[in-house]
């Protein structure tokens, strides 16, 4: 699917170097595709750094471009080879998790959570920080229009930051 240089270059986003948002369709339509002829589920998991604003206030933007970027590694480090992993603008990423049920995306989730929340952030001069992550988890229904399972994770995901942040919902 991304064997052309050229579409490799036009579907990454440059500071991550992850998928952006213009392959979402494409990944997904073929997720969808093969979870109804295979009888499979795929899910997806919304996430979004918390309070990413104050490290932006308190360490600039250069600072805030490199904590996106380690978070991206993170993100990137914990998964298997065969998912997805989009930067869908600013502090916002999303997975595409193949074959994987909700408990199994959940228990993903929860191991990047925490992975994030350990992790030491570095920025300009010395300095490190400290982030936390919510997401929102959705699976695939059966339900052939991809932008439904897109809804409900993202719903899932602002009732993970209204519940105060740092924490996984399943749709
Ligand atoms: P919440 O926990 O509700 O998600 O709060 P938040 O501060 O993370 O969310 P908000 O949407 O208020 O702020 C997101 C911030 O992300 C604001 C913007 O300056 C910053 N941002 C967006 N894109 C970039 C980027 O490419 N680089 C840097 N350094 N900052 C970015
Ligand atoms: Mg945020
Ligand atoms: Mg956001």
């Amino acid at each position: 699917m991304f064997a052309q240089n050229t579409e490799l270059d036009a579907g990454r986003d440059v500071l991550t170097q992850l998928l952006n948002r213009k392959f979402l369709p494409v990944v997904l339509t073929k997720e969808v595709q093969y979870a109804r002829q295979s009888a499979s589920v795929f899910s997806i998991v919304s996430v979004d750094i918390d309070h990413f604003k104050k490290v932006n206030d308190q360490y600039g933007h250069e600072g805030g471009d490199m904590v996106l970027q380690q978070a991206a590694t993170v993100l990137g480090n914990n998964i298997r080879g065969g998912d997805y992993l989009f930067r869908l603008g600013g502090e916002e990423f999303l997975l595409v998790l193949v074959d994987t049920s909700s408990q199994g995306a959940a228990s993903v989730a929860e191991k990047l959570r925490a992975q994030i929340e350990r992790e030491v952030f570095h920025l300009p001069q010395n300095q490190h920080c400290s982030i936390t992550i919510s997401a929102g988890i959705a699976t695939f229904d059966g339900h052939p229009d991809y932008q439904r399972i897109l809804r409900q994770s993202d719903e899932a995901l602002y009732r993970a930051k209204a519940a105060g942040r740092n924490r996984v919902v399943i749709a």
